[in-house]
């Protein structure tokens, strides 16, 4: 069976940057964030079990979810985010899970970026935490979402702390210098992965 490595870290620490650089290396690739937007596309029971808790306002026009909406109501509400959690996370669950199972590759990237806290990581064999401090998550994540650094921070204190994402990590990716210095870590990582593989553990 393939290996499957779990690849996580706080939004905005650069987990998207790193898998696009796997890909590149030919690595296959599944983001959970993606699967979540799919399990609750028009016409799914994700959807209509979505709807069925917090009723129709919580649609676009043309009906679809309106993540902008959820994402305030969810974090701004610990109950509200457990409820929407309960509908989404077994779906992904199930998702990742047949990814995994119908990889042939050496490896593959799991993406998600509450592997721990959603208890994904039960599906990898190996977890890869790319890791920033917390003020350069704050200020990537209102960079690349035009997001109010105090929403920023209920986003991060949403997530585990950093500390114990990096006690569960097998390895670490550092993302505190520029993308270019991302090269070589995955470079060596590949390499370590694809032995890994070939030694079947
Ligand atoms: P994630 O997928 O973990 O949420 P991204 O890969 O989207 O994070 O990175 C967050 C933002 O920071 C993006 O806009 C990305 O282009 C930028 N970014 C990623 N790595 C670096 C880096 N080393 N230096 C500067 N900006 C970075």
């Amino acid at each position: 069976m393939s290996l499957c490595i779990g690849l996580t870290g706080g939004i905005a620490s650069g987990k998207s940057t790193v898998a696009e650089g796997f890909a590149q290396l030919g690595v296959p690739v599944i983001d959970a964030d993606q699967v979540a937007r799919d399990v609750v596309q028009p016409g799914t029971p994700g959807l209509q079990a979505v709807i069925d808790h917090f009723g129709t306002p919580v649609l676009t026009d043309s009906g679809e979810l309106n993540r902008p909406l959820m994402r305030e109501r969810v974090f701004n509400d610990p109950a509200e985010r457990k409820a929407l959690e309960s509908i989404l996370h077994p779906r992904i669950r199930a998702a990742l899970t047949d990814w995994r199972q119908a990889l042939t590759a050496p490896y593959g990237l799991l993406m998600v970026p509450i592997l721990v806290e959603g208890g994904f990581d039960t599906i990898c064999d190996r977890i890869l935490v790319v890791d920033v401090p917390e003020e350069t998550q704050i200020e990537r994540l209102c960079a690349r979402d035009n997001n109010t650094p105090e929403l920023a921070r209920k986003i991060l204190a949403a997530q585990a702390p950093r500390e114990t994402r990096l006690e569960r990590a097998d390895d670490v990716i550092e993302n505190t210098g520029t993308p270019a210095d991302l090269a070589p870590q995955i470079a060596a990582l590949h390499a370590r992965y694809l032995k890994l593989a070939q030694s079947g553990s």
